[in-house]
């Protein structure tokens, strides 16, 4: 089993315990930034790392608590924490979608639920409007892959009964 020889990195990352992913209890997606967090207690005399941390879901903010439980086994140090450092990456996506001639309600709706999906700055999005046919420019960072993002567009647009017609992400 392979491990890590120091404490877990306050960054964003998939965190497993003796390879079973740490998953968020309340709306189990697995990214993380942990934090270690120092324990009072002292046993004198014991080998045990008093090692704790507190890591905060990246979707939902709760906090999730665990130790380290690293231990030796006959003489072999069992390592219990590994740490998957994940990157945010930068996309700009294109969306066109059909508004009609006096829908412009629908292209304020839809800027709105992905400014809210996304986290999208005002200053990264540009929209405009021709003939019946809304199209929002926007940049964006996300730990998400692009199949994600599509179809995280896809599903905010057909909440709000709107027609995509085209949709280029990269
Ligand atoms: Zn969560």
């Amino acid at each position: 089993m392979s491990g890590i020889d120091e404490s877990l990195r306050p960054q964003k990352s998939r965190i497993t315990i003796f390879d079973e992913p740490v998953i968020c209890s309340f709306c189990s997606h697995d990214v993380y930034i942990p934090y270690e967090v120092f324990v009072n207690v002292e046993q004198p005399g014991v080998d045990v790392r008093h090692v704790r941390y507190i890591a905060i879901c990246q979707h939902c903010g709760k906090a999730k608590q665990f130790g380290d439980p690293s231990h030796f086994e006959k003489d072999e140090f069992i390592w219990a924490l590994n740490q998957y450092l994940i990157s945010i990456r930068s996309y700009k996506i294109k969306v066109s979608f059909y508004v009609g001639k006096k829908n412009n309600d629908k292209i304020t709706k839809f800027t709105n639920k992905l400014i809210q999906d996304f986290g999208i700055e005002k200053e990264n999005i540009n929209i405009s409007y021709l003939k019946g046919v809304a199209e929002l420019q926007i940049k964006i960072s996300s730990l998400n892959e692009i199949q994600t993002i599509r179809t995280q567009i896809m599903n905010s647009a057909r909440r709000l009964f709107i027609t995509i017609k085209d949709l280029t992400i990269k």
